[in-house]
């Protein structure tokens, strides 16, 4: 008995009769005439499961459009923020903005950002 209808081995008995039901009401609804109520239905059961995919693909699409990983321009520590926002390093708590794709550094408006030369001792002595 179980090996005559193999192929409904993956339908358990609840999913079975609902699929019953579903094609009777749809036979029944297609002899009244009312076929077009069927199909948009279906429609609708599609849409059901179609719109949450297309809803997470936008959101990922948005979420990778926004998402910056970049490298922290003090300590070098990679990490992830959201464009166009301002936040710390994870590592060493600098505050950096995120812009164009990259992380910048917070400056102060009174702050002079200068670049440390090292200077040899023999070029001294010269
Ligand atoms: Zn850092």
């Amino acid at each position: 008995m179980n090996n005559k209808f193999p192929e409904f081995v993956w339908l358990n008995n609840f999913g079975l009769s609902c699929l019953l039901t579903f094609l009777l009401l749809g036979l029944f609804l297609g002899l009244v005439g009312l076929s077009w109520v069927f199909n948009s239905f279906l429609i609708l059961v599609a849409l059901i499961f179609i719109a949450p995919a297309i809803i997470l693909w936008r959101i990922r699409w948005w979420l990778q459009r926004d998402l910056v990983e970049d490298e922290c321009p003090v300590c070098s520590y990679g990490f992830t923020g959201f464009n166009k926002t301002e936040g710390q390093c994870p590592n060493c708590g600098e505050p950096v903005k995120i812009e164009g794709g990259h992380f910048h550094r917070v400056i102060p408006p009174d702050t002079i950002d200068i670049d440390a030369v090292e200077v040899s001792v023999n070029q001294l002595e010269d």
